[in-house]
């Protein structure tokens, strides 16, 4: 749940919009920003109405229970949430003539048989939201925090499993299990782990490989725990690894260490992806690290921040990212760490992910 403080300053600040902006709501229609605004979690059933001074919930009878219970200062509409009748109703209703709408998560299919036929003057909400959750609150980043830690315990209560003869899938469904069963409503993405050779592909998801003797075994994986994501990797080796991926690891370390200790307020997402991809072209390896070096995670686990080599965009206090290099070699191997920051009040970069070690593991 988002404390009810948390709604309260959305609530105001999308209040705030519409009052500058000459409008008289906003339909809130992306699951994502639905839970932002309410808490409600029955994700992709619910719309949301609210205007200058009342807040209306639309959702169906699976969730009239839940929704008093997680959104229950909310007024609550009795109908499925596309259902026309039953917004243009309420408009007539509440006399609502310039409604907002997030038409950065609409589908054009749902613009053209649902809000053209509103009946209102549209206008799209843009970056609204996206400002709004690029900059997190002290709660939300415990939350965040709490997502992490239970995610880093779940790795380490894993550890054990990894060995040569398990497959990527295996040892997938493990690590998801531990997730679970410590309290996480589900992972936040699709469980990377990619073995050996494997491992040069960045975003290989789990497959029925087999773990071998020398494999280097990287896991990229999260819990969504409270509403928010935690995204890490680490990449661990069962037996001892080669010399070339121990250099490689080494690197892909020391790279990230320089972006965590060189990171000064000011700073925009290039210049903090310069300080890692250089170590990274230093030692030869710059083609091998081609995606940026973090994003921004929230109630998404891909957010508003990037730090990539094009990002203008000044890395401010309340945000939160990952920092991830990674090198994959084709036909050898990859390593990637990844960890999440954000920027503490010492204006350094206070790690968010505390475990486990980041220093080369063999099992
Ligand atoms: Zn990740
Ligand atoms: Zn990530």
């Amino acid at each position: 749940m988002i404390f009810v403080e948390e709604e309260r300053r959305v609530v105001l600040g999308i209040r705030k919009y519409l009052k500058e902006n000459g409008l008289d709501a906003i339909i809130v229609s992306s699951w994502q920003n639905v839970y932002y605004c309410s808490s409600f979690t029955g994700y992709g059933d619910a719309l949301l109405l609210i205007t200058g001074d009342k807040k209306f919930i639309i959702t169906d009878s699976r969730y009239y229970v839940q929704a008093g219970k997680q959104a229950g200062d909310y007024t609550l509409v009795k109908n499925s949430c596309w259902n026309l009748k039953a917004m243009t109703d309420l408009i007539a209703q509440e006399g609502v003539k310039k409604v907002a709408y997030e038409d950065l998560a609409v589908l054009h299919t749902m613009f053209v048989n649902y809000f053209e036929r509103l009946g209102v003057e549209l206008s799209g909400a843009g970056d609204l939201f996206l400002k709004s959750r690029i900059i997190k609150t002290p709660e939300e980043i415990a939350k965040v925090e709490a997502a992490c830690d239970l995610a880093s315990a779940a790795l380490e209560r894993t550890f054990k499993y990894i060995k040569a003869g398990i497959t990527e899938i295996e040892l997938a469904a493990r690590l998801e299990y531990e997730m679970r069963t410590a309290g996480a409503d589900k992972p936040s993405f699709d469980t990377i782990i990619a073995s050996g050779v494997r491992g040069s592909m960045p975003h290989g998801t789990a497959s029925d490989k087999v773990i071998e003797k020398g494999d280097g075994v990287t896991i990229d994986f999260g819990a969504f725990f409270g509403g928010m994501c935690s995204d890490m990797t680490r990449t661990v080796f069962v037996g001892e690894p080669s010399a070339k991926m121990r250099e490689i690891y080494e690197v892909v370390k020391e790279a990230q260490q320089t972006a965590i200790d060189g990171y000064k307020p000011g700073m925009k997402g290039k210049d903090l992806d310069k300080l890692a991809r250089d170590v990274i072209v230093d030692h030869g390896y710059g083609e091998y690290f081609g995606h940026s070096l973090g994003h921004g995670v929230g109630i998404d686990v891909h957010e508003g921040v990037s730090v990539s080599p094009g990002s203008e965009l000044v890395l401010e206090k309340g945000m939160i990212f990952s920092v991830e290099p990674g090198i994959y070699v084709p036909d050898l191997g990859g390593v990637r760490i990844e960890d999440l920051v954000t920027i503490g009040d010492d204006g350094k970069l206070r790690m968010i992910t505390k475990a486990p070690v980041r220093d080369l593991l063999i099992f």
